[in-house]
């Protein structure tokens, strides 16, 4: 039958396409089983021998001339796209040494049908098809490369637009750039001159098809262990997405364990016997052997991933299947790279200028519908899902599914007034003063919530004073104390908490923070109340727990009215008190930004595409990067890893214990600055014990080299410093418990530690470098971003956070 359908194509498709020349001698030889290859000759000299098909294997197979010995080119097509413009074949070109002609021509032709299968189920527009070069060599250097791309171009050319490839395995950027030159950019798709990575591509289809069977079983990620076997270009970015959509714990697993090495994965030496309750395979086709799945431990549920045909053999599918694992078929999973060809060969500018990120949000979204529609049509058994599968195929007629892109990405665009790119303190005051002035936001934040863990605004408290060595600071805090109350009162929730802030410690200059006796001067100057301590005895007096003060020459000044403020809180209530002018994206990085004069285009990581007529970039540790995107000019930052933890302590000794920080000189990599929050201010950690309670303790002294981005930044921190700080505890806090935790932060630092606010251009208002000391001026911080967006006049001197100061210079 199969061979009939050949001869059908090639009868009808003789007169269109006079390359190969279907003569009745040609159509006996078909039918012959005596004569395995017919040479077709062509019009001008003979080009392709097509094989004939005694196996009944499925699709047309042709060799091609090659120059270089010990090389053969086979291409197997689907047969409806053999000779069919309309249709053409699309799959990739591998580079193998097979055992035999017979292993290479079937390799050819099972890759072509499961790329048949993916072409069909995303109704790509394409048939399958495959590139099959069979070598001899032991050493696959040997190859020429450029000759054997010329000749693979040649081979492209003679079938004269019905064949379209790309990468696979063995084969490289650099291969396809010779076959790109050398089929005059024709018939190549394989992402070259775009900024879509095909494997980036293909992962986005495992994390679709992941989302789309979490959707149906309402499963939660964030319970959820992950196995991701084969850390490869396609596997570690799974891997990578998974942590971001936040599951439980991803597994990782390859042969070359450094490939495992992912931050936050785990790696494990055997996914054989790792128990999980998602297996995504990304590694080597039929890795799930019988045994294999037999013995897989219990527990595992789900097997998505990107590898092509994972199981050995028909049995090794059934024993998963008999498990009650749900498979979806890799048709769906691992189509991303053919999806996004679908776009490359419907339009290729928009493929060649398109912002990656909404490609690979199409890719997921597509798939994450398919996997779910198909999920929904069966029950738990792999098999049901093979006969459900053709339920889900769309007609091969009909639009490919490339020209639904613009329409997608049109209905994934949100127009606002002001983008805001950072949902830390800074960004959540620019809405609340946007809303206001009755001005509407959207706040887009790569973190998993406002004020993510990784972001300096997270965490249970933060300081208030306006104990300053500095007239400015301290007047400034004066305005914000007013403008929290606003907040307070909007949002409904109590945000700071006044219990005082003791400054203690010996004459030390000024510091980073300031210093006792220059906070003293600026006190009296403003006529601030605080209680004086000219001596470590006095104020070891007053407060028992600061044992360690007895016997030093200290001095203290105690602002009564400072406090904290419930900092990650905080910012969730400027965002409450901004209503329904807010908009908030989470786990939403930005990957592009575009400034126009009247309009800001912000692409995130989701696909996502927001509009603005102006923007707030309020993106801390990571304001250069974001900068960046758009080509502004970089700030003169630094960042800082600062270190704090909770310590366990007696309920009744914690009553004793002020807010209080500490002055000391410097001593090796001891910075000598650090801090402690009471009891009151820890609401983070509970415990069940009712005698015990915890206190916050910290240092404010760079742990480390200060960096000049976050992509080294570790929220490990340093042992040495725990230590230090460990020792701090014992030797000035004594009566207090152990550590329970510990946790390491961004600081953005500026030379003259003034903040950055200002405007990059006239609708972009930038807030960063907040220096470790900017969230106690949140909303006002907001108000003068707002006054600078719309050209009012600032509640304060904004001139020393101005871009153009000296310290900020590259
Ligand atoms: C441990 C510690 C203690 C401190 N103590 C005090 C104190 O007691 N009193 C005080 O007043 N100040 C204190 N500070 C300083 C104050 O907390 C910070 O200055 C302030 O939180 C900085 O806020 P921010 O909004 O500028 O930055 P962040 O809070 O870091 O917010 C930036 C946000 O932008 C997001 N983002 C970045 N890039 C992108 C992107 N591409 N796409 C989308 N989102 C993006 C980040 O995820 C982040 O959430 C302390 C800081 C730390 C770390």
């Amino acid at each position: 039958m199969i061979t009939n359908l050949i001869l059908l194509v090639l009868l009808s498709n003789a007169a269109a396409k006079p390359f190969i020349r279907t003569t009745r001698n040609n159509i006996f030889a078909f039918q012959s089983k005596q004569a395995p290859t017919v040479t077709a000759p062509l019009s001008k000299n003979d080009f392709f021998t097509i094989i004939e098909d005694p196996k009944k294997r499925g699709a047309t197979v042709l060799e091609a001339p090659v120059e270089q010995e010990g090389v053969k080119l086979y291409i197997a097509i689907d047969s409806a796209s053999f000779q069919n413009k309309d249709r053409p074949g699309n799959g990739g070109i591998r580079l193998l040494s097979y055992q035999s002609k017979e292993h290479a021509i079937d390799d050819a032709v099972r890759l072509a049908k499961g790329m048949t299968r993916k072409h069909d189920m995303f109704r790509t527009g394409f048939s399958g098809a495959k590139v099959v070069i069979d070598h001899d060599h032991e050493d696959l250097s040997v190859v020429k490369r450029d000759t054997l791309m010329r000749d693979a171009a040649k081979a492209l050319k003679a079938l004269d637009g019905s064949m379209y490839t790309g990468c696979d395995l063995n084969t490289s950027d650099e291969d396809m750039d010779f076959l790109t030159k050398f089929t005059d950019d024709k018939y190549v798709l394989a992402g070259r001159n775009s900024r879509v990575d095909t494997n980036a591509a293909t992962a986005s289809s495992v994390i679709g098809s992941i989302l789309g069977v979490l959707d149906v079983n309402n499963e939660i990620i964030s319970e959820l262990t992950f196995t991701v076997q084969g850390c490869g270009k396609v596997g570690s970015i799974v891997a990578r997405e998974l942590l971001r959509y936040g599951a439980k714990c991803v597994q990782t697993c390859d042969l070359f364990s450094e490939n495992a090495e992912i931050p936050g994965c785990v790696p494990i030496d055997d996914w054989t016997k790792s128990t999980c309750d998602f297996f995504v395979p990304c590694a080597n086709s039929l890795a799930i052997t019988e045994t294999v799945a037999n013995n897989f431990p219990e527990g595992v549920k789900y097997c998505v991933g990107a590898a092509n045909s994972p199981y050995a053999n028909e049995r090794a599918r059934s024993v998963f299947d008999e498990r009650g694992v749900l498979h979806v078929p890799e048709s769906i999973s691992s189509a991303g790279a053919i999806l996004a060809d679908s776009v490359e060969w419907y339009d290729i500018d928009l493929y060649q200028t398109v912002e990656r990120s909404l490609m690979y949000g199409w890719i997921r979204d597509i798939s994450r519908t398919k996997s779910s529609s198909l999920v929904r049509k069966a029950d738990k058994k792999a098999t049901n899902i093979g006969t459900v599968l053709r339920a889900v195929v769309p007609p091969r007629i009909g639009d490919p599914i490339g020209k639904e892109f613009p329409e997608w990405i049109k209905k994934n665009t949100v127009e606002t007034d002001t983008v805001i790119v950072g949902g830390g303190v800074a960004g959540t005051a620019a809405a609340f003063a946007l809303s206001e002035k009755g001005e509407n936001s959207v706040i887009v934040e790569r973190g998993s919530s406002i004020a993510p863990a990784t972001a300096s605004s997270n965490g249970d408290s933060r300081m208030y004073r306006r104990m300053y060595s500095s007239e400015f600071f301290s007047k400034m805090q004066s305005k914000a104390l007013n403008r929290w109350k606003d907040v307070e009162e909007k949002s409904g929730e109590t945000l700071l908490k006044e219990n005082g802030l003791l400054f203690y410690g010996e004459d030390t200059g000024e510091t980073v923070e300031g210093s006792v006796l220059g906070a003293k001067e600026i006190m009296d100057k403003l006529n601030l109340p605080y209680t004086f301590y000219a001596s470590g005895d006095e104020i070891a007096a007053r407060y028992p727990s600061l044992a360690g003060c007895k016997g030093k020459p200290y001095s203290g000044v105690c602002e009564d009215t400072a406090g904290h403020i419930r900092a990650s809180k905080a910012c969730e209530a400027m965002v409450k008190a901004a209503g329904q002018h807010c908009d908030v994206r989470v786990n939403s990085k930005i990957t592009s930004l575009d400034v126009k004069e009247d309009k800001v285009t912000v692409i995130t990581e989701n696909g996502e595409t927001i509009i603005g007529k102006k923007a707030v970039i309020a993106a801390g540790p990571w304001t250069n990067e974001v900068l960046s995107m758009a080509q502004l000019p970089q700030v003169k930052l630094s960042i800082w890893m600062v270190q704090w933890a909770h310590y366990e302590v007696d309920r009744k000794v914690a009553e004793s214990i002020p807010q209080a920080f500490h002055f000391r000189k410097e001593n090796d990599i001891d910075g000598g600055l650090y801090y402690v929050f009471p009891a009151t201010a820890t609401e983070a950690v509970t415990s069940t014990d009712s005698t015990k309670s915890y206190v916050k303790v910290g240092v404010d002294y760079p742990t480390n080299e200060a960096l000049g981005d976050m992509k080294k930044f570790s929220y490990e921190g340093e042992q040495e410093v725990l230590d230090l700080m460990d020792g701090w505890v014992k030797e000035h806090l004594p009566a207090i418990g152990k550590r329970i935790d510990s946790y390491c932060s961004p600081y953005t630092m500026t030379d003259d530690s003034y903040f950055v606010m200002d405007t990059v251009r006239p609708n972009v208002a930038i807030f960063s470098g907040g220096s470790g000391r900017a969230f106690k001026f949140g909303p006002l911080l907001g108000d003068c971003m707002v006054s600078l967006l719309n050209n009012d006049d600032a509640p304060i001197d904004l001139a020393p956070f101005s871009l153009g100061r000296e310290a900020l210079k590259m």
